[in-house]
């Protein structure tokens, strides 16, 4: 199977697409707080007068933004690693809104500032409209977002609450709407995610589904038509071997024919245990190719070994047969085994058919034995 783009499992998956949507919102965001100080600073009364801070303040947001745009989505997709990307992305968004904060605190009580105030005061509403409903992901961490961006500015109202109690009491009424809405998006925002969720783990159930045979759970023809030329591609690339075992039920039509279909469906089935039994690798990949045909594709295994397993499974079956509904069955099965040559194979359905040969000599030899290719 290709490797997924994102994490499969649920909780990282939820860390994954909430860390995807904190970088790409702040992304864009750290531009904005820039901008305003440059306006907030450029509408002032006398910007000559705030050369040195407006200099530095400038350096500030735009180090704060850059810092964003630097610090980059983790690799790895595991949970620890997304916390940390997280954790201290957050801290970046907290800085950011401190410094802004504290900028409006300035523009709102020094008198330099008095034309260019509203300015502030509009950026303040804006970032923390926008973090209300773009950052709406971590509930908690946005409100203290929020507060580090209006509380300096407020408290400085609330000292000059003589003349400024409408700027307050509006801010403040404000506020309290922002934090309704972010709660809002908060469920929202959990209630897609989860969604999307749902959407995966079907998506993944489907797939699992198309690719599995649903009498014998082992894997389906069509799965093995995807993963048989990628393997044996990797298997090119890195100088591996990869096996190819073919087997085909011998005189199964009998079995039907004496004991009905039922029982030749079961006899499947335990045939499918059995190979399961026999080949226990991770990287082992068992299927059924269709009707009584099974084949078993075997990575980074010599053909010595592959021939060693098969011929382990054809013995036991010959000597011990199935039990099939608890009731003993002879049954016995001929297989081709064959190891992947690059200098005769040169595709997938070359070295296919390689191995098909070695089966159909197998059956031709009088069944219940193996052949290599
Ligand atoms: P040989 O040794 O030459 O392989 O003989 P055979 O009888 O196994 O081969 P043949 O191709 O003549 O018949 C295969 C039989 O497998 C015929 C079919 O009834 C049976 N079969 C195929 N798929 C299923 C299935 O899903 N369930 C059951 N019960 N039987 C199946
Ligand atoms: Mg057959
Ligand atoms: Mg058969």
């Amino acid at each position: 199977m290709q490797p997924s783009a994102h994490p499969s499992q649920p909780e990282a998956f939820r860390l994954w697409r909430e860390a995807q949507d904190t970088q790409v919102r702040t992304r864009l965001g750290g531009v904005f707080y820039l901008l305003a100080w440059l306006l907030l600073w450029g509408f002032a009364g006398a910007p000559g007068q705030l050369l040195l801070a407006g200099i530095l303040l400038s350096l500030l947001f735009a180090g704060l933004w850059l810092l964003r745009l630097l610090h980059r989505l983790p690799d790895a997709h595991d949970q620890a690693s997304l916390r940390h990307w997280l954790d201290s992305h957050w801290r970046l968004i907290f800085a950011t809104a401190l410094a802004w904060g504290l900028t409006h605190a300035a523009a709102l009580h020094l008198a330099v500032f008095a034309d260019s105030r509203l300015i502030a005061t509009l950026s303040t509403v804006a970032f923390s409209t926008a973090m209300a409903f773009n950052f709406a992901m971590r509930k908690r961490r946005a409100i203290i977002a929020m507060t580090l961006l209006y509380l300096p500015g407020l408290l400085v109202l609330w000292l000059n609450r003589a003349e400024q109690l409408a700027s307050l009491v509006t801010l403040a009424c404000y506020l309290g709407y922002l934090l309704l809405a972010l709660s809002r998006s908060h469920r929202e925002y959990h209630t897609t995610l989860d969604l999307e969720l749902q959407l995966l783990e079907q998506q993944a159930r489907l797939q699992q589904l198309s690719h599995s045979d649903s009498l014998t759970q082992l894997g389906n023809r069509h799965l093995f038509n995807n993963r048989f030329p990628q393997l044996l591609e990797q298997a090119r690339r890195h100088l591996r071997p990869l096996s190819l075992v073919l087997l085909d039920l011998d005189f199964f039509k009998q079995v039907n024919d004496r004991h009905g279909h039922l029982t030749g469906d079961a006899c499947l089935q335990c045939f499918a245990d059995c190979l399961r039994r026999h080949f226990r690798r991770d990287n082992d990949l068992l299927l059924r190719l269709g009707g009584e045909e099974f084949a078993v594709l075997l990575p980074d295994t010599p053909l010595e070994q592959a021939v060693s397993q098969a011929e382990q499974l054809r013995q036991y079956l010959s000597s011990e047969g199935l039990q099939v509904h608890g009731q003993p069955l002879a049954l016995t099965t001929s297989i081709g085994v064959g190891g992947y040559d690059p200098q005769q194979d040169d595709d997938a359905e070359a070295f296919f058919r390689r191995v098909d040969q070695a089966l159909y000599a197998a059956k031709h030899n009088g069944r219940n034995c193996l052949a290599r290719a």
